[in-house]
């Protein structure tokens, strides 16, 4: 099957995924690594009028952790890059061991762990680890940054409380 028509955009910018989003409001839905959107589209499941592709945002796939601050990475920041970060793993390593079990390495090598989290499926691993660490999710939108705390995030199966106006980093 074939994804409903829709508007596809290719921010260069946070700044300017965050217009778009803005812009077209509920219509909107962002693509990360399409490894849970892109089969909703091709199903029907999901058919938003316009996709937000954040792929091409430069600098969007950073991990950092120290034993102070804990872990943090970014948008774009692929379940493989996660679970190869070697300070990531010294800080938490219940990451890797979680990160290991995630479909497999092809999936891994697309597939965002923000994505993941944001799509809050109750079978998938790292929305668990998030609730399990207490961890916390930065979302940014042109009305600007606000901190969801994973006991706040999860709504319900595949419901998160993130807008989709806006594009998080954890
Ligand atoms: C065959 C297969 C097996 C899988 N097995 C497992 C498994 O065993 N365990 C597991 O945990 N997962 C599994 N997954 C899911 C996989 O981990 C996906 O990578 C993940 O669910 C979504 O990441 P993504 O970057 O591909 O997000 P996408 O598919 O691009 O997006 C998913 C959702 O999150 C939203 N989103 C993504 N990024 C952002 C952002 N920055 N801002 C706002 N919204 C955002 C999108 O709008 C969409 O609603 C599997 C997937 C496949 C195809």
């Amino acid at each position: 099957m074939k994804p409903s028509p829709l508007t596809y955009h290719r921010p260069r910018s946070i700044d300017e995924a965050c217009e778009i989003l803005a812009r077209v409001a509920h219509e909107g839905k962002v693509l990360a690594g399409g490894q849970s959107l892109i089969p909703l589209l091709s199903m029907r499941l999901a058919a938003p009028a316009h996709l937000v592709d954040i792929g091409s945002i430069p600098r969007l796939d950073s991990v950092s952790a120290s034993s102070e601050l804990g872990v943090t990475f970014d948008a774009l920041t692929t379940h493989t890059a996660l679970e190869a970060d070697l300070s990531a793993a010294r800080v938490q390593p219940l990451l890797g061991r979680a990160l290991r079990l995630v479909a497999h390495p092809t999936i891994r090598n697309r597939g965002t762990t923000v994505g993941s989290i944001v799509h809050a499926d109750p079978s998938a691993e790292m929305p668990a680890v998030l609730a399990l660490l207490s961890g916390t999710l930065t979302v940014r939108s042109v009305r600007g940054v606000r901190e969801i705390r994973a006991d706040e995030l999860f709504a319900g199966p595949l419901e998160s409380t993130s807008n989709p106006t806006r594009s998080p980093r954890v």
